[in-house]
């Protein structure tokens, strides 16, 4: 199958592994890229020297097309806007932030550039700042999300109204029945990240990959809006959040919870009392880790057939 996602990226399958903190290096990445995706280097959580050091090792472990995700907010983002221009990585997905700041410096290096978005005003400003596609995300997915609160099921059909530009789908997706219902949304490509957090390659914490795999409905919750909204596992961390809101807690109160490097210590560290613990809904119908590739084809076989699944449904009505 070809379609403007596969083209764009050259890949062989229109599924992308989202670009995580903490959990997706260049091990998950060109995993996911050998398997006919396109991985993500997730590099909010890097310093620029373990940035430079991901994109070397991804590059020596793959062939084929890969990119990273750069998070807007990021603090030294021009160190690695100059990383990503100097070891030539093929496509970059910007996230939390502006995209008229960095597309056109980016395109001029002949780097693919997306703009992850939760409502219309930023798919059209992703439009007017010339991204070559958008990943809509909706509310069920895990980390950073939209205020909007609006579900992937809406925010799909309300941004394909909106844009004509490739459109990929995010939040919620973990597997090929709900990448095939994403398609008649109008979505050309899906972004995946809980899925890939359980899988061997993810850099995240045997402990934190436990936690995905045995997570239910219901165990996760959006929070800390007054800052930025996150999706989060609801742990002892999370708690404390949650009871200081209740409270009336302001923002630098919370800030001062917060702390620093809170995502880390949950994730990459595996401290599943006092870390942060970012993950989708779509965890709680997640249950084995394994490898990315196999994941990406299980992935791709189970939308083919439940594709013609649907044919055939559709057939019996004519
Ligand atoms: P390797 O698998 O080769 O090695 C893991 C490295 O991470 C080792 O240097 C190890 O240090 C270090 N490490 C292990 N646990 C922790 C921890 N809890 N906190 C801090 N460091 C830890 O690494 P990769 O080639 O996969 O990765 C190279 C670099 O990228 C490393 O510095 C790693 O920390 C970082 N990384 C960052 C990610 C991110 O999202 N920011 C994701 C994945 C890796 P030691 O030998 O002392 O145990
Ligand atoms: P904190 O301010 O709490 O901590 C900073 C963390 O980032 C530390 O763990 C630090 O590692 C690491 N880091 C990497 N590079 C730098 C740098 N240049 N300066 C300072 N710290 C650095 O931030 P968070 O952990 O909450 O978030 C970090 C980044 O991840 C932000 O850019 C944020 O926008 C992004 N993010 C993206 C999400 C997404 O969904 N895409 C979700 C959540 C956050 P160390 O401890 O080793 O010093």
């Amino acid at each position: 199958m070809q379609n403007r996602i596969t083209q764009l990226f050259n890949i062989r399958y229109p599924i992308v592994q989202a670009g995580m903190i903490w959990c997706s290096g260049w091990r998950l990445a060109s995993a996911v890229s050998n398997a006919g995706g396109l991985g993500l280097i997730g590099a909010g959580s890097m310093y620029p020297d373990v940035l430079r050091e991901h994109i070397r090792k991804c590059k020596a472990a793959t062939a084929a097309p890969y990119g990273v995700n750069l998070p807007l907010l990021y603090p030294n983002i021009e160190e690695h806007i100059h990383t990503i221009v100097e070891e030539q990585v093929p496509v970059v997905f910007t996230s939390a932030g502006n995209p008229a700041t960095w597309t056109a410096k980016l395109k001029e290096k002949g780097i693919k550039v997306v703009h992850v978005i939760a409502n219309t005003r930023f798919a059209i400003k992703s439009v007017e700042a010339g991204v070559d596609a958008i990943v809509a995300e909706g509310f069920e997915a895990g980390g950073h999300n939209g205020r909007e609160e609006t579900t992937t099921m809406c925010l799909i059909p309300l941004i394909r109204e909106a844009v004509t530009i490739p459109l990929i789908a995010a939040g919620g997706i973990g597997g090929g029945k709900a990448m095939l219902a994403a398609f008649a949304l109008g979505a050309e490509g899906v972004q995946i990240g809980s899925r890939f957090v359980a899988s061997d390659e993810s850099s995240a914490h045997e402990n934190f990959k436990k936690v995905v795999i045995s997570s239910r409905e219901g165990d996760t919750q959006l929070s800390l809006k007054q800052l930025t909204p996150v999706r989060l596992v609801k742990n002892r961390f999370y708690q404390e959040i949650a009871a200081a809101e209740a409270r009336g807690a302001g923002a630098d109160e919370l800030k001062q919870i917060l702390g620093r490097a809170r995502a880390k210590k949950g994730m990459f560290e595996g401290d599943l009392d006092e870390g942060e613990l970012e993950i989708g809904q779509v965890a709680s119908s997640i249950r084995t880790i394994m490898p990315a590739g196999e994941i990406v084809k299980e992935i791709w076989n189970e939308f083919k057939e439940e594709k013609m699944r649907i044919c055939s449904i559709q057939a019996d009505f004519n």
